[in-house]
């Protein structure tokens, strides 16, 4: 089914984001994950992509056997800057035959460790482009998602610039976007506010991080520019030695600005899940009573 009918329905949407993993191991645990998370009936379930191509089998495999072995609605992620078109176009026709009918349209990163990388000849430079691509080739076959950034993507010099090149994006066809992570909601709701006020008018679902390893999440936030309240670090900091109570903190933190998000009506809630179960689930028990309705 596709996102888009079921955010115009005005459903509260859940969802939760996997990457494909590297072993077989990991690809148990990952579907073990996801059958613990099938209960709570995620509007959809979403797979990363790896920017340089990577994971373009895995991705597709893990989406393919999510949609197969499961009821959940499965949305894959897309990078394009390290394909050339045709090589988007061939993966996007492999979706539709498989009845993939979402797809997040995205940019991806340029090879950190490879200074001199290029694009191939002709690709998409932005994801903009990709979302063109897909409306010019396959109309309304796929609902398309787009990444934003409550504070700006880092390579954005300010707010301003983020939302021009945002609506870019719902200009040339997407349906809606899921946030970068962030753990001060007024960034979020600055953003949604500005987006507003120049005409954006999709829904924008907030993308929740909970911090259940405070070193790895304060790596992944400082990289793409999510600040940490300076008040979360120190209380962070002082249980370096207490891996338990880090988790149980996080997690404290995320019901609290869930239901804050909540009670300002936002479109939805996505959870970064970092293909675990436990602090989602954890959650979701705590925020479930004060979700709007479901309606699925
Ligand atoms: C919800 C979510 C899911 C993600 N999933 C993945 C994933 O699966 N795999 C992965 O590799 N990465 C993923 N990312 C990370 C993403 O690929 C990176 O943040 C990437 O750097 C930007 O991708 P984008 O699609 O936002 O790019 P774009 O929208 O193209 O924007 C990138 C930058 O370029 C600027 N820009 C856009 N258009 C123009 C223009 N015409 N001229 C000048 N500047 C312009 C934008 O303002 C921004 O600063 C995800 C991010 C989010 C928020």
């Amino acid at each position: 089914m596709k996102i888009s009918d079921i955010l115009k329905r005005g459903v509260f949407s859940i969802s939760f984001e996997f990457f494909p993993p590297k072993s077989e191991e990991g690809e148990k645990q990952l579907l073990e994950t996801v059958r613990k998370l099938e209960p709570l009936r995620p509007t959809f379930v979403s797979v990363t992509y790896g920017a340089g191509g990577s994971t373009r089998d895995r991705t597709k495999e893990i989406v393919k056997k999510i949609h197969e072995e499961t009821d959940i609605n499965v949305m894959a992620h897309l990078t394009c800057i390290a394909h050339t078109r045709q090589e988007l176009l061939d993966i996007l026709n492999d979706y539709r035959k498989i009845g993939i009918e979402n797809i997040l349209a995205l940019r991806g990163d340029v090879p950190r460790d490879k200074p001199h990388w290029r694009p191939p000849e002709g690709a998409c430079r932005y994801a903009k482009e990709l979302v063109q691509l897909i409306r010019e080739n396959f109309g309304d076959a796929f609902s398309v998602g787009v990444a934003s950034y409550p504070e700006a993507h880092p390579e954005s010099p300010n707010l301003q610039w983020e939302v021009k090149f945002f609506k870019e994006k719902v200009e040339a066809g997407a349906d809606f976007s899921i946030t970068q992570m962030f753990f001060i909601n007024e960034h979020y709701y600055r953003f949604v506010e500005m987006c507003q006020r120049e005409g954006i008018n999709i829904p924008i679902i907030p993308g929740i991080m909970p911090i259940t390893n405070f070193k790895q999440i304060k790596k992944f936030a400082s990289l793409c520019g999510a600040t940490i309240p300076q008040s979360l670090v120190e209380k962070m900091e002082k249980l370096s030695d207490k891996p338990e109570e880090v988790k149980k903190l996080g997690i404290e933190f995320a019901i609290n600005q869930c239901l804050d998000l909540i009670e300002n009506k936002v479109p939805g809630l996505h959870f970064y899940t970092l293909n675990k179960s436990d602090a989602t689930l954890k959650i979701y028990e705590a925020i479930k009573d004060k979700l709007p309705r479901r309606g699925l």
